[in-house]
């Protein structure tokens, strides 16, 4: 149904947001009220406006290797929590990380994430090895860790190995909503510290936050938001909560595909030239999920390149997708995905533009 006034009314909050990249809290909520498929478009274009001017058409692609599944934390969301007695555990050895970096870089990747649970199988030394070794091997390539809460000189160390990039959702900027998403021994002081900390020490740094997590309200995502925008981090992970068989949250409901839509738009227009992926996980929600996210503002996309043998294993929700286009070596069924809607593919090492 055709809402000109709704429509006129985002029309002026989506241009204020580009204009002034912040809203008051009234017109933030607003904006993520708005359940009128017109006028999300509107806001939906002037996010794609505001990236394709410092991206152009240009998404990036990342190489993801989930080398681990050995978590010390028992975060409630998390399907590879330490409390999670059905998961298969596995930890992939250097020489496997190292064999998938080679694939990767073979298919044309130029960026490596390592992402995995918080694994004291690994020594800082380990990690440090393994960034050195795929620096050396790999000219030109960008290496981005994604391996949780360390000690700020072990943080330094990796970076002096040669990693460029931390990705570390803060997953809720409130207090009561973070004690609702972890447990007791875990602290968010904690987690904004080491985000402090990353950006200090000078890597491009990541946070963000699942859409539609237990606890969430508009009044947490504003806080959200206002983090972000305090932090100016150089890339926003930002993808739907999806519940996990074996996880205390089993039975409550994903994020929506509209609610994760609304809000990367809105990060786009408050961080104009931050890094933003359309995740997995909005894929897993919707089959068109990822593309929607670029046509919401998004512009990177984090293809697996995991061995196959260990995919099903780092299940951190539900159903998660891992072959086809979401796998590295789906590249040109992705590659088809983003030209069918009038992007292309960037194998490049893709820096923000901050
Ligand atoms: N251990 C690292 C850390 O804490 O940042 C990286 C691995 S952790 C599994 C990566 C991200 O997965 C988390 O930041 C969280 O937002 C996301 N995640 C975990 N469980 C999820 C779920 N049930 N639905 C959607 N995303 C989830």
């Amino acid at each position: 149904m055709e809402s000109p006034g709704g429509n006129n009314r985002m029309r002026e909050l989506a241009a204020k947001l580009r204009i002034n990249q912040t809203l008051p809290d009234s017109e933030l909520k607003e904006v993520l009220s708005e359940t009128e498929q017109e006028a999300l478009e509107v806001l939906y274009e002037h996010a794609r406006q505001q990236c394709q001017l410092h991206y152009g058409k240009k998404i990036y692609a990342r190489g993801l290797i989930e080398f681990t599944n050995y978590c010390r934390n028992n975060c409630y969301y998390c399907g590879i929590r330490r409390g999670n007695q059905n998961v298969q555990r596995y930890r992939l050895s250097k020489e496997e990380i190292f064999s998938c970096v080679q694939e990767g870089y073979a298919l044309g990747f130029r960026t490596f994430v390592l992402q995995g649970g918080e694994d004291l199988g690994f020594s800082a030394k380990d990690i440090g090895e393994i960034i050195c070794r795929i620096k050396q091997s790999c000219p030109g390539c960008a290496v981005t860790l994604s391996f949780g809460e360390w000690e700020r000189e072990v943080y330094q160390y990796w970076y002096d190995c040669g990693a460029d990039r931390y990705l570390l959702r803060h997953e809720t900027a409130d207090e009561e909503h973070y004690r609702i998403l972890h447990p007791e021994e875990m602290s968010l002081l904690k987690r904004k510290e080491c985000l402090a900390q990353l950006k200090e020490i000078g890597y491009q740094t990541g946070a963000g936050f699942m859409v539609g997590s237990p606890g969430q309200t508009l009044d947490t995502l504003i806080a959200d938001l206002r983090y972000l925008q305090q932090l100016q981090p150089h890339m926003a992970g930002i993808g739907p909560f999806i519940p996990q068989k074996d996880t205390p949250f089993a039975k409550e409901a994903s994020g929506t595909l509209v609610m994760t839509l609304k809000l990367l738009a809105v990060v786009r227009l408050m961080l104009p030239k931050v890094l933003l992926p359309a995740t997995t996980a909005l894929g897993t929600i919707h089959p068109q999920g990822r593309e929607m996210g670029i046509l919401a503002g998004a512009n990177v996309v984090m293809p697996n390149l995991s061995p196959v043998s260990v995919r099903k294993q780092y299940q951190l929700y539900d159903h998660k997708i891992s072959t086809g286009e979401e796998s590295a070596q789906g590249r040109q069924l992705l590659e088809k995905r983003v030209h069918s809607i009038g992007y292309e593919l960037c194998m490049c090492r893709g820096d923000s533009k901050m």
